[in-house]
């Protein structure tokens, strides 16, 4: 039986991995399974899937989480401390998949005790890449992406030299305003971002994609996972989704990864690496489908693109300065203190006057990347309130 743990197992990622673990349950001792505010749906999987403890990150909480367990043999425990302790159990698989920031001690505690981490968590690798890669190294753990697009380029990786590869492109549905007006932007509200035309996921990547926040992030990912240069990573809308990622090599071959948009095929890959085994998606009718579509993002309308550009040059802690900003400016959207258009400049702003106090020769450490993520939030707030 592989031993396997689950940290943000109450958010879309989680529940999806749940889904895939409970058509085998036979096969995995659940170790702990974490979650936030949903203490409900936390006790209820760790009763279901008999997990050795249950994990809320809110310590008020400890109480209720208790009590929904109470009769079960599920230990409770709740705060930062208790997530790190859950997070370092022995197991062989580790779906790491809290949203933000909150998911980088976790998920390094994880590599620490040298378990396989199944990154969905982006934040970690935009905020902390050098540090996440050179501790799995050190502790001879693998890190397995889950995040769609990185899967897919891991997947026509397959077989191949790297050194090869000269171009990666990873592609945007464009989200929720793709095909509106440039000046209806300013009027978008919280509940039209939160809508996407293809994927169903968290509520929060939901506005990101609207924003591309999502896709900046991703392009800086895909840099810290690969290695692959600035220049060499591309980002296209693809209005179907259908298209995840492709790598170009030397000789002018790209290869494309296709498959559904449902998360269960990049967990699934993550959670059989290196097999392949069966599992519940759609299988695609590319004649029913007919068309696949392609274009360059449009700058004007995807700021954040070109934040991304910024971040990867200046390097060090830019990378939490800037997941700090899209977060905090994210939580004053969603509270309607900024509008949609004025989280992009709140973001950007942040980033020109936090980024060069935080660019390159900042050791990151998961203490630097905490005060970087404190100060930009602080910034953001001011802003904000000002
Ligand atoms: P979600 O909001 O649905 O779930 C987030 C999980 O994190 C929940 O279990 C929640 O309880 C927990 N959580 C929230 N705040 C926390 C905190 N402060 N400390 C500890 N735990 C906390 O999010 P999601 O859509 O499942 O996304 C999770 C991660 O996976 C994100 O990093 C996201 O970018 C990435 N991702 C998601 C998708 C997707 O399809 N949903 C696709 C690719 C990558
Ligand atoms: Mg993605």
């Amino acid at each position: 039986m592989r031993r396997i743990s689950i940290l943000g197992a109450t958010g879309s990622i989680g529940q999806n991995t749940l889904d895939l673990i409970g058509r085998a349950r036979a096969d995995y001792h659940v170790v702990a399974l974490t979650g936030a505010g949903n203490i409900a749906q936390l006790a209820a999987d760790a009763i279901a899937f008999n997990a050795e403890i249950a994990v809320t990150a809110h310590p008020e909480r400890l109480n209720d989480l208790r009590d929904a367990l109470a009769g079960s043999s599920v230990e409770a425990a709740a705060g930062e401390a208790a997530l790190i302790e859950a997070a370092s159990r022995p197991a062989d698989w580790i779906m790491s998949a809290i949203v933000g920031v909150a998911g980088l001690a976790p998920g390094m505690a994880a590599l620490q005790n040298g378990s396989t981490l199944a990154l969905a968590n982006k934040e970690s690798l935009v905020t902390a890449g050098p540090l996440l890669l050179a501790t799995a190294k050190a502790r001879g753990a693998r890190i397995l992406p889950v995040d769609s697009e990185h899967s897919a380029v891991f997947q026509a990786l397959v077989g191949e030299d790297i050194a090869e590869a000269n171009r990666v492109i990873i592609t945007a549905s464009g989200g929720a305003f793709r095909d509106w007006p440039l000046a209806d932007l300013a009027h978008a509200t919280v509940e039209q971002a939160s809508s996407h035309p293809n994927w169903t996921m968290g509520q929060r990547i939901t506005i990101d994609s609207a924003s591309m926040f999502n896709k900046a992030l991703e392009v800086i990912e895909t840099k810290e996972f690969f290695g692959f240069s600035p220049d060499q990573i591309e980002v296209l809308v693809h209005p179907q989704s259908l298209v995840h990622a492709l790598v170009g090599f030397r000789d002018g071959a790209l290869m494309a990864h296709v498959g559904p948009p449902d998360m269960r095929h990049a967990i699934g890959y993550a959670l059989h690496w290196p097999i392949r085994r069966d599992l519940p998606v759609e299988r695609l009718d590319l004649a029913q489908i007919g068309t696949l579509e392609f274009s360059a993002p449009d700058v004007a309308r995807y700021p954040a693109l070109g934040m991304a550009r910024q971040v990867m040059d200046a390097g060090g802690l830019s990378g939490a300065v800037f997941n700090a900003a899209k977060e905090r400016a994210l939580d004053h959207f969603i509270a309607g203190h900024v509008d949609f258009v004025g989280m992009s400049q709140q973001v950007s702003r942040a980033l020109d006057v936090m980024g060069p106090q935080m660019a390159d020769g900042s050791d990151v450490t998961l203490e630097t990347v905490a005060r970087a993520d404190h100060l930009t939030r602080q910034h953001l707030d001011q802003q904000v309130a000002a």
